[in-house]
């Protein structure tokens, strides 16, 4: 029987593990992070600013631990085209999540009001797909803090479900670099001990994943994206949308999205007047940008490009237009700094992995946000688990 290890237990590396472990493969699953309960993933924030602002979590269940819960497909269509067909991994994976739009009873008076004041301005909403359990979920507006009702899909639930089929998780612990020999993979290290195996899954995220790869001498980490938004929002009094469920609905214009969005910085900036958080109507302005970031051993590069500067003001301009419309005092309308929770396109598809998601070493494969050829401009959590489901079946099929 072969040995496969995994590097991250995010969205990517604990679908791969999963696949394998049932299939009965011989899987170790190895984390940075550490085991942490969903109601306290918060703690484990590991963002960097490089003027976007870049958030991610490292612990067991990687950054699927704090999601929004949104369930969209992302570059079907494009994938489709590169000959890579989600359609069976995608309804799977709905069926399985459960995913689908929530009950009216899950929908809060700011939510409601920015779909019904968005509508009359001739936007065509739509409520957002969500792999949230409404008979559990108590909204709370704490879904980017972690899960304190576990209602919300993470890949722990994989992660879980790996080790029932005997998969080994190995948690607090760093892979630094790979074990190669005559253009083979033969396992990873740590900064204390090797890990040897006959193929390597690295899921390490969108940021870490480069970094590993670069250092097998792989030329990974051009071309991130991180799917760029600002969150836009101001004063109505009393609308307490802090607690309700956010992003629950969904706008789409041509090259952006429009999202329901309470921010914490929006309080910062607000607050001097008195503002409490429950005084705050906000909206996400979310962007497939320009993949002009780099991802090397020390540091990190990402700007915005004019592209994606007139798309996000064209988005601010249509979510101030929204919350004025729904009674936000104009004069308090405020917006966050940019930020990224997406990152990826490090380790694209047909540039450093094949359609089988394979480097140039053999036996070493990348399962997670880097091997996007594009900005997904929308949450990717699906669409990579589709992928590292594929993956999955393809080196079942191969051993
Ligand atoms: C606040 C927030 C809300 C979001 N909401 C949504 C949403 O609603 N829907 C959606 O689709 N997407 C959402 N996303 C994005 C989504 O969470 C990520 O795109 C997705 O989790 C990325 O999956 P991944 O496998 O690439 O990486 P991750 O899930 O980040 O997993 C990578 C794992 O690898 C580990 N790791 C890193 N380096 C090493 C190393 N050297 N050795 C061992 N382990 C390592 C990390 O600790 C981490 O656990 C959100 C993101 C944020 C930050």
């Amino acid at each position: 029987m072969k040995d496969v290890v995994v590097v991250g237990s995010g969205a990517g590396g604990a679908t791969v593990a999963r696949e394998l472990s049932i299939k009965g493969l011989n899987v170790t699953l190895i984390e940075k992070g550490p085991f942490s309960q969903t109601k306290n993933a918060y703690e484990h924030y590991e963002n960097v600013d490089v003027g976007v602002e870049l958030l991610k979590t490292s612990c067991v269940g990687g950054t699927t631990l704090v999601t929004a819960g949104n369930a969209v497909r992302t570059c079907q269509e494009y994938l489709n085209n590169m000959g890579i067909d989600l359609e069976e991994d995608f309804k799977y994976i709905e069926n399985e999540m459960g995913v689908s739009t929530l009950p009216d009873s899950h929908f809060g008076k700011g939510t409601r009001l920015i779909i019904e004041k968005a509508e009359l301005l001739d936007f065509n909403v739509k409520k957002m797909p969500k792999f949230i359990n409404p008979k559990t979920c108590k909204p709370c507006g704490k879904c980017a803090f972690g899960c304190s009702r576990n209602s919300k899909w993470t890949s722990m639930e994989y992660v879980k479900d790996a080790l029932d089929h005997g998969a080994k998780l190995i948690e607090n612990t760093k892979i630094t670099d790979l074990i190669i020999n005559n253009g083979e993979v033969k396992g990873v290290k740590s900064s204390d001990r090797e890990y040897l195996a006959d193929n390597v899954v690295v899921s390490a995220g969108g940021i870490e994943t480069p970094r590993i790869l670069r250092r097998a001498g792989i030329d990974a980490g051009n071309n991130l994206f991180v799917d760029t938004f600002v969150t836009v929002g101001g004063v109505l009094k009393d609308i307490q949308f802090n607690s309700e469920v956010q992003m629950n609905a969904l706008i789409k214009l041509d090259d952006l999205i429009l999202s329901p969005h309470f921010s914490t910085i929006l309080l910062d900036k607000l607050k001097k007047n008195h503002v409490r958080e429950t005084d705050i109507l906000g909206i996400m302005i979310k962007i497939g940008d320009e993949g002009s970031g780099k991802v090397r051993e020390h540091h990190i590069e990402k700007y915005s490009t004019s592209k994606d500067v007139s798309l996000i003001t064209k988005g601010s301009a249509v979510a101030g237009a929204i919350l004025k419309e729904a009674g936000v005092d104009p004069t308090t309308l405020t917006s966050t700094l940019a930020r990224g929770a997406h990152p990826g396109g490090t380790a694209a598809i047909d540039e450093i992995v094949d359609r089988n998601l394979e480097t140039e070493i053999s036996g070493l494969f990348v399962a997670d946000a880097s091997v996007f050829p594009r900005a997904p401009g929308a949450p990717p959590v699906i669409t990579i688990v589709a992928l590292a489901r594929r993956l999955g079946r393809y080196l079942e099929n191969e051993f």
